[in-house]
C-alpha cells in the first residue's frame, strides 16, 4: 500500500485531494494547523501541525518503515482578493516558512516524489484578448501581488532541492479552484464561493455589492477536475511547473449572473470599489492536456454543485443564529 503525506488535508483542496487518494487505496496522514470543518475520516491519520516550524515538519515526514511514497504540499495561509491584498506580510512569511521548511525536510529525509501547489497568480496581469501564456512566460517575472511572487519563489526553491538531493518535484500552477466544501465565508473566500454566498443570502429582486465594474476575466477549474491533473500530473514525466485550469473565460458580470440564474432569482448588482486582482488572464493549457485531461465539469455544472453546498450552509447557519 502507498503511503502519502497531504499538508493542507484541514483545507478545501487537501481535504478532496485526501478523500480521492484513500479511495485509490493510499494510506494517509494529513497534517494541518487546523480541523477540517466538513470532512472527517477523509484520512487514516491526522496531525495538527504548525508547518512553519522545521520540528513539526520533521514530526510531519517521520513515519517507521521508510519514507513516505509521496508528499503533497498544499499547505498555505491563503484566500480570496480581499485577503491577499489585506495580508501581504502575513502570506509572504507564512508560506515562505512553510514551502522552505517543507521542501528542506522532504528532501533531506529522503522522500521521493514531492508535489508543490503553485498558483497562475505566478503570472502578470493581461490585457483582454492577448495571446495566451505558456510556462515559461513566467519569466521575466512580474506577478501581480505578493502571494504570487512567494508561488515562483518556491517554485524555485523545490526545484534547487530536486537538483541537489534527486528528489522528484511536481509543480502544478492551479487556476482559480471552487467547489463544494471550500471556504464560503469569514474574507478568505474567492469569487466564485463568495457570490454564491450573497446570492443566497440575498431575497429575489434585490441587489448584491460585488467589486470592481464586472469586466475583469477568469477561468476556474472545478475541484475534482484539479485533484484528476494533479494526480496524473505527480505520476507523469512533466517536469517544471505546469498549468492546470480550463480554457472557458468568464467575466466576474456572468459569474454573477450564472450564480442567480441557478438560484431562480432575480439579482441586481451594485459595482463597489475593492481588490478586483488582475484584469484578465490567458494561459496555455498544452503540457497538462499532453497528458490525455481535459475538464470534465462544466462551469455551470460546477457552479450548481458549489451553490447548492453553499445555499445548505447558509440555511444551516440561519437555524443555528435563530434556532425556532
Ligand atoms: P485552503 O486555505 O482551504 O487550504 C490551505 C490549508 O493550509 C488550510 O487548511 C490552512 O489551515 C493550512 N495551513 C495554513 N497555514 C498552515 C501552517 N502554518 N501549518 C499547517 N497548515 C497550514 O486553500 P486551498 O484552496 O485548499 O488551497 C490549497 C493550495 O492550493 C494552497 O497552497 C493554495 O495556495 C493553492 N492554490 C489554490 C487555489 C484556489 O483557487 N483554491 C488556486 C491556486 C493555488
Amino acid at each position: 500500500m502507498k503511503r502519502a503525506l497531504v499538508c493542507g488535508a484541514g483545507g478545501f483542496i487537501g481535504g478532496h485531494l485526501a478523500k480521492r487518494l484513500k479511495k485509490e487505496g493510499y494510506w494517509i496522514r494529513g497534517v494541518d494547523i487546523k480541523e477540517h470543518e466538513f470532512s472527517y475520516s477523509h484520512v487514516d491519520e491526522f496531525l495538527l501541525l504548525d508547518l512553519r516550524k522545521p520540528e513539526n515538519c520533521i514530526k510531519a515526514l517521520r513515519i517507521s518503515d521508510g519514507p513516505f511514497d509521496e508528499v503533497y504540499q498544499l499547505a498555505a495561509d491563503m484566500g480570496g482578493m480581499g485577503f491577499i491584498s489585506f495580508a501581504e506580510c502575513e502570506v509572504l512569511y507564512n508560506n515562505a516558512l512553510i514551502n522552505l521548511h517543507m521542501t528542506h525536510y522532504s528532501a533531506t529525509m529522503g522522500i521521493p516524489l514531492y508535489f508543490f501547489s503553485s498558483s497562475v497568480c505566478i503570472y502578470r496581469d493581461m490585457k483582454l484578448g492577448e495571446p495566451e501564456l505558456s510556462e515559461n512566460d513566467a519569466y521575466p517575472a512580474n506577478p501581480h501581488n505578493e502571494y504570487g511572487w512567494e508561488k515562483l519563489y518556491s517554485e524555485r526553491v523545490a526545484l534547487a532541492y530536486s537538483r541537489r538531493y534527486g528528489m522528484k518535484v511536481r509543480i502544478g500552477r492551479f487556476q482559480n479552484c471552487y467547489g463544494p466544501e471550500g471556504t464560503w465565508r469569514a474574507g478568505r473566500e474567492k469569487a466564485p464561493a463568495a457570490i454564491c454566498r450573497k446570492v443566497a443570502e440575498a431575497e429575489n429582486n434585490s441587489t448584491i455589492e460585488v467589486w470592481g465594474d464586472g469586466t475583469a476575466v477568469r477561468s476556474y477549474i472545478y475541484v475534482d477536475d484539479l485533484i484528476e491533473a494533479v494526480l496524473l500530473l505527480i505520476h507523469s514525466g512533466l517536469e517544471g511547473p505546469i498549468n492546470i485550469g480550463s480554457p472557458e473565460y468568464f467575466s466576474v458580470k456572468e459569474l454573477v449572473n450564472i450564480v442567480a440564474e441557478i438560484a431562480g432569482k432575480r439579482i441586481g448588482i451594485k459595482w463597489i470599489e475593492g481588490p478586483v486582482g488582475v484584469q484578465s488572464r490567458n494561459f496555455s493549457n498544452i503540457r497538462i492536456n499532453s497528458l490525455g485531461w481535459r475538464p470534465k465539469v462544466s462551469f455551470k455544472e460546477g457552479i450548481r454543485k458549489t451553490y447548492e453546498w453553499i445555499e445548505e450552509q447558509v440555511r444551516k447557519n440561519r437555524s443555528e443564529r435563530f434556532p425556532q
